[in-house]
């Protein structure tokens, strides 16, 4: 394949199935003069797959900074680079966006061999509006900053598409629970592999789907939740604010819940908390 010399390539790898890495990534990986990787032995699998023997050097979120420099330089010197994360597109919640920007300020040319993304497969098969949606990468691990960020969220009206891992999903699941209460959420795991699976459900049934079987609660995860419902502030708050409180008082504080509530619904802090105080009797 010709290349025009000193280009970056953005190379996306599968998300689990091997048989979908395009046939122009493949030239790409075997043509580059080198293969800046994520993990450098996780690409090594797919490279003796394609047969590919193209040298490898590690980029990853702790060396990133220091590399931009160096491949920078090796881009002057009229090399092409190819740059893979573990699996799918690279830059979407993987590294690789300090690069891009400081090559592109450089002025070298930065080109796309596009394909999986785990975000847009499950866009793709959940259900769920897609005419506009917002992704949020990984909500926070820490569980009073993800139901913080969470509350902060429950207003958006576009499709929002969250990733999880194994080790967080069931309590991910419990606080979107809490905080969305009946909101359709399509789980999407595994995507591509042997045991994938999709599943729509209220978001408050989520944690009882996932408990029902370990299994479940294997893998990889993308969440595709639906936007909220759009309303007048004040009809919306009528009719939520005590469902809400009801799920959000047994995981907070009177204040926090209410807090929350008030947020979320746009009643005003007093009502909500005068609200919470009636319910906790
Ligand atoms: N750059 C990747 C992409 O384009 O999708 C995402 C990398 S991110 C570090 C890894 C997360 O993506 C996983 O924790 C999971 O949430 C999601 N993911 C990756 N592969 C997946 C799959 N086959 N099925 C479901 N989710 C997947």
């Amino acid at each position: 394949m010709q290349q025009i010399s000193g280009t970056l390539w953005i190379v996306a790898t599968p998300i689990g199935n091997l048989a979908d890495l395009a046939p122009r990534a493949a030239d790409i990986l075997a043509t580059v003069d080198v293969i800046a990787a994520e993990d450098t032995r996780h690409t090594a699998r797919l490279l003796t797959h394609l047969g590919i023997d193209t040298p490898r050097l590690s980029l990853h979120e702790h060396n990133e900074a220091d590399r931009v420099p160096q491949l920078v330089g090796r881009l002057a010197r009229g090399e092409n680079i190819a740059l893979v994360s573990d699996a799918g597109t690279p830059l979407i919640s993987d590294p690789g966006y300090r690069l891009v920007a400081g090559v592109r300020e450089a002025g070298h040319v930065v080109q796309t061999v596009p394909g999986p993304c785990a975000a847009i497969a499950a866009l793709s098969v959940a259900g769920l509006p897609t005419d506009r949606f917002v992704f949020e990468g990984f909500l926070p691990a820490r569980p009073a900053n993800r139901r913080t960020r969470l509350a902060e969220l429950a207003d958006e009206s576009r499709t929002l598409v969250c990733y999880e891992s194994s080790h967080r999903i069931c309590a991910t699941a419990d606080d979107l629970g809490a905080v969305l209460g009946t909101r359709p959420i399509t789980l999407a795991r595994e995507l591509t592999k042997r045991y994938e699976q999709s599943v729509t459900l209220g978001a408050e049934r989520l944690p009882e789907w996932l408990a029902a079987d370990s299994n479940r609660q294997r893998g990889e995860f993308v969440l595709v939740i639906a936007g909220a419902p759009t309303r007048p502030a004040a009809a919306a708050g009528e009719i939520s604010l005590d469902a809400l409180l009801e799920e959000l008082l047994p995981l907070a504080g009177t204040k926090k819940a209410s807090t929350i509530a008030a947020r979320l619904t746009g009643v005003a802090k007093k009502t909500a908390y005068a609200r919470a105080l009636a319910l906790s009797e």
